[in-house]
């Protein structure tokens, strides 16, 4: 497996990949890898001949008083359990080679990126969106890999993609969950016992939403309260957001005709979790 820090070895580590036709696979991550990293991985190597990640810890997407500075950084087992899932090559660039100096160009998703995560964190997405448009930019992938875990992020990078007719193609990974039902996520390491318990109320409350969708509610605003009720119950009152939102676009609807999707953002301890469900009638 090859680390490559610099754009000229990147270059010349994907000019490598053209030469011999090989399909490249690339996933994007901050590093502090869990299994839902992981299984991008392994979707990215069923589909492509030769898979790249890239961990970069990006500063333009924390806004002041985020946890940039605290953010998990654990390149030894980054890089271990990225040699043993099969993966070709990490990229692993210093803030000043993604972000040479005099930069002035920014990509905006708009008005998407400043619903729902982006209102509770303003420039959270244009950080998202820029970062990663220099990433595709630089490694040139034929297919680049999300997790549904970060919907938002996942739709707008589609929308981006689509938006600047960018020539490559996008896909979504199902989230991977602890046994009851939480979201693998780097952050979930800032829960303490009872927080971590406290969290699994996401994953109940989604399922709630669910099962009133199931038995024919279709009014999103009662879909909403019945998934907020479940997390009251449990404690967890900072609430940045619960939404139906209509699965494809993430637009809000009067009433739901195709199965919409249920995102929830909650303050829990020191973390900011985020989880969502596409609900489905069966
Ligand atoms: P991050 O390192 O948090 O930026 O995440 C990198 C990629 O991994 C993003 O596309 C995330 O959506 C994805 N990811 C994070 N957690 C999970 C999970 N539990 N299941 C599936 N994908 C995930």
């Amino acid at each position: 497996m090859k680390i490559i820090a610099d754009r000229q070895t990147l270059n010349h580590w994907m000019n490598g990949c053209a030469k011999e036709g090989e399909r490249v696979g690339f996933v994007p991550t901050m590093g502090a890898l869990h299994a839902g990293h992981l299984s991008l991985v392994r979707e990215a190597r069923k589909q492509c001949r030769r898979t790249i990640v890239s961990i970069f810890v990006n500063p333009t997407q924390f806004g002041p008083g985020e946890d940039f500075g605290h953010y998990p950084r654990t390149f030894e087992a980054d890089r271990d359990l990225l040699e043993k899932a099969g993966c070709d090559a990490i990229f692993l660039p210093e803030v000043e080679t993604i972000y040479p100096p005099g930069g002035q160009t920014v990509v905006a998703v708009e008005p998407l990126g400043s619903q729902l995560c982006g209102a509770a964190r303003p420039g959270h997405f244009q950080g998202v969106a820029t970062v990663v448009m220099i990433l595709f930019n630089l490694v040139r992938p034929q297919v680049a890999y999300f997790g549904l875990k970060d919907y938002q992020q996942y739709t707008l990078i589609r929308q981006m993609v689509r938006d600047l007719a960018m020539p490559l193609e996008v896909v979504g990974v199902p989230t991977v969950r602890e046994r009851d039902g939480l979201a693998l996520s780097s952050r979930n390491r800032y829960l303490t016992e009872a927080e971590r318990l406290q969290a699994s109320a996401l994953f109940r409350a989604m399922n709630r939403a669910q099962d009133h969708y199931r038995k024919g509610e279709s009014d999103p605003r009662q879909l909403e309260q019945s998934a907020r009720e479940v997390l009251l119950e449990s404690g967890i009152d900072r609430i940045d957001y619960v939404a139906v939102r209509e699965a494809e676009t993430l637009q809000e609807r009067e009433c739901i005709e195709t199965p919409p999707v249920i995102l929830i953002a909650v303050r829990v301890g020191k973390a900011r979790l985020i989880d969502n469900m596409v609900l489905s009638l069966y």
